[in-house]
């Protein structure tokens, strides 16, 4: 299968696929490569919380601004907390968090909108970003799904929100799970086994996402698990795209929080509609 994410420029990958949905749909997730951050976090972090000089990071957004054509004023940023939380955001809910962390907005893992000129944009060392388009009902999404946000199935949350808030029914959404560390380089214990456990269960998933490697120790596939929830809130199987990227094994491309144990850099996902 053709990974979905295609570099284009050194510092990031886009979906090219969705234009021919929505063309001017502008969707990607960067690359560790590019920007101005050294050490721990060359170069090109885009974490504004990560002990990196903000200097650096405030530079290393306006370069990706300056790239995607895309104006800070115009993105949403969220401090994100590992939760199911999820904003729709209005014209007035951009520009904050961009350049300062505080701004944020507060305690949310997920975004959607129906604005154009509005970039939805959150930061990841190993967790999965999931984008969200129902091209018909201009409506576009993200969410950050590392294990905890994946057995709170924030996943399955924004399609619900989308049929009750926005009319729009699971199958008339795309999605696509971006690069993200794979079953090779993630493992897990019983503790977060047994939380996935509950939720495949209580969605009646009989699919498993995870292999037990040892005693007490699993390899989890995460993307597999999101795309599980995926299927099961709806989404037809060829509307989904799945990025082949694991964040740990790329070194040269992504950061990993994993890999790199906790001092690292973050990436970004963006998803927006442009004006034409
Ligand atoms: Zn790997």
């Amino acid at each position: 299968m053709k990974e979905p994410f295609q570099m284009q420029t050194d510092a990031i990958t886009f979906l090219q696929d969705w234009n021919n949905l929505s063309p001017n749909i502008l969707a990607g997730f960067t690359t560790k490569r590019g920007g101005t951050s050294s050490g721990a976090f060359t170069s090109n972090n885009l974490g504004l919380h990560v002990n990196d000089t903000n200097l650096n990071v405030k530079e290393n957004r306006r370069l990706l601004a300056d790239l995607l054509q895309f104006p800070l004023e115009n993105w949403a940023c969220a401090e994100q907390v590992h939760e199911d939380h999820i904003v729709k955001i209005s014209k007035d809910l951009t520009g904050y968090g961009t350049l300062n962390y505080q701004d944020s907005i507060k305690g949310t893992d997920g975004f959607y909108t129906t604005e154009t000129n509005t970039l939805l944009a959150l930061c990841y060392a190993d967790c999965v970003p999931i984008y969200y388009m129902a091209p018909e009902h201009h409506t576009i999404g993200i969410a950050h799904a590392g294990w905890k946000g994946s057995v709170k199935n924030i996943a399955g949350k924004m399609v619900e929100l989308w049929k009750i808030n926005e009319s729009i029914p699971s199958t008339e959404i795309y999605a696509a799970i971006g690069p993200s560390i794979g079953p090779c380089c993630y493992m897990v214990d019983d503790r977060v086994i047994k939380e996935v456990n509950d939720i495949l269960s209580s969605s009646q998933i009989s699919n498993s996402p995870y292999e037990k490697v040892s005693h007490d120790q699993y390899s989890l596939d995460l993307k597999k698990l999101n795309l599980l929830l995926l299927l099961n809130a709806g989404i037809d199987r060829a509307n989904i795209l799945v990025s082949q990227y694991c964040t740990s094994c790329e070194k040269s491309l992504f950061f990993s929080h994993r890999r790199d144990n906790g001092k690292t850099g973050r990436m970004l996902s963006f998803i927006g509609f442009k004006n034409t």
